[in-house]
């Protein structure tokens, strides 16, 4: 679902480079020129299709930010574009729950905006934790993370913190208050951290008067970070920003190691680990299937290698499709792999020949190119605790359907 941003904002040069931003961070904009406009738009649209407002603060009929009490009244994430930086106008912006503002000085201030809309939609699906023993603490930082789309949850001992984490995986960064009802902040993060690396969740310590030494010992036991009480809410949103960006960015670079460059399959050491914690499970059926694309040499040379490239993407979007329950794997090149856990051979068979048969019956098309491809199977149900022997076999089977005349699914009883 694409979501809508609203934009209240009357100058047409401003308008023309918002409209521009928003749209680079692939979602609608709903444009009213005045603050009367957006009451009628408003009231016609459902305000959880918003994802938040971008709202002018000096508007024809609205010359003093009453538009940005509108959108924070109607519970819409609101950030504010100003023409400048006069320090009486931010102090009455800051004063208000917005989400920030950008005075819309310079070329930069844009870019700073396309990231925060990007970053309000990534995080409606990331939880945050807040661990303090005051309640009225807790529902302080409550209302500045819901302020920014992020899924809020709390709680005020480390029992209850670690039951949070352990229901719900969504939870990537958790604030730890020093004083907590049934033990100490920094006996919760040592116990977070027995649990949880630092690539799944952050942790940044809280507390009032934080000592150098207590600070230490925050990130001795495990925090990632640490946040002197009082905060300003600027300083805040950096701490938490940066260290959700954190653990997104490992996610990122793990991706990236895991999965083949050309088709984003998983690559054939992810595929392997992955199996090898299956097998080693026990499983009683087990399949393993080689497979490998027909004459795929002669694409390459009559259509070229980029050609060539497309077909193997589609041929993966193919497997995706079929094979979603299962674990697979470009293995390199034109071969691809594929392990069925608690399948017996006959059903393997057949998944695999619908799977060949729908590969075969594939136009593909590309460049003013169109043109279709087969592939040949090898399938194994022999299990054993190495998939190295599974693979021997499939390889096998896999030369005789080649050998047969291609196009062809061959298992254990052909
Ligand atoms: P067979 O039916 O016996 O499998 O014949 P084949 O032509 O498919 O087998 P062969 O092993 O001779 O050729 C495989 C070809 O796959 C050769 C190689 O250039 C091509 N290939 C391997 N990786 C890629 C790739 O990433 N992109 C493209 N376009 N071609 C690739
Ligand atoms: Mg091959
Ligand atoms: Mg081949």
């Amino acid at each position: 679902m694409k979501f809508k941003v609203l934009l209240i904002e009357d100058s047409e040069s401003s308008v023309r480079v918002l409209k521009r931003v928003i749209g680079k961070a692939n979602l609608d904009v709903v444009l009213a020129n005045t603050l009367a406009q957006a009451k009628i738009i408003f009231e016609t649209t459902s305000p959880e299709l918003y994802l938040c407002a971008v709202v002018g603060y000096s508007l024809p009929d609205a010359p003093h930010g009453q538009a940005i009490n509108f959108t924070i009244d109607a519970f819409i994430p609101t950030i504010v574009i100003t023409g400048g930086v006069e320090e009486d106008v931010r102090e009455n912006i800051l004063a208000k729950p917005v989400v920030d503002y950008i005075p819309k000085q310079n070329a930069q201030m844009f870019e700073y905006l396309s990231r925060l809309l990007i970053r309000l939609e990534k995080n409606k699906q990331i939880g945050v934790l807040l661990v303090d023993k005051s309640r009225r603490d807790r529902n302080k930082q409550s209302s500045l993370i819901a302020r920014h789309n992020f899924i809020t949850y709390e709680a005020s001992s480390a029992e209850q913190a670690l039951t949070l984490l352990q229901r719900h995986p969504l939870i990537k960064l958790m604030l730890v208050e020093e004083q907590l009802a049934d033990t100490t902040g920094l006996e919760l993060v040592s116990e977070a951290r027995k649990l949880y690396d630092k690539d799944q969740l952050s942790i940044i310590g809280l507390s009032t008067n934080m000592s150098a030494s207590l600070l230490a010992q925050f990130i001795k036991s495990g925090a990632n970070d640490f946040l002197r009480k009082p905060y300003c809410h600027e300083e805040f949103f950096c701490r938490i920003v940066q260290n959700v960006e954190h653990i997104e960015q490992i996610e990122a670079i793990r991706q990236a190691a895991n999965s083949d460059y050309l088709t984003g399959l998983p690559n054939r050491r992810h595929f392997f680990n992955k199996v090898n914690n299956t097998i080693h499970r026990g499983q009683a059926q087990m399949s393993l299937a080689l497979i490998d694309l027909d004459n795929f040499k002669l694409i390459n040379d009559s259509f070229g290698h980029d050609f060539g490239d497309v077909v193997l993407k589609e041929v993966s979007k193919i497997i995706v499709r079929h094979f979603s329950s299962f674990h697979f794997s470009r293995f390199g090149g034109e071969e691809f792999c594929i392990f069925m856990a608690n399948v017996d051979h006959a059903h393997a068979v057949e998944l695999l020949n619908a799977f060949r048969e729908d590969v075969s019956k594939k136009i593909i098309k590309s460049k003013g190119i169109s043109h279709s491809c087969t592939l040949s199977v090898g399938v194994t149900s022999r299990a054993s605790k190495k998939i190295e022997s599974m693979l021997t076999v499939a390889d096998e089977h896999l030369y005789k359907a080649k050998a047969q005349g291609r196009n062809r699914v061959i298992g254990d009883l052909d």
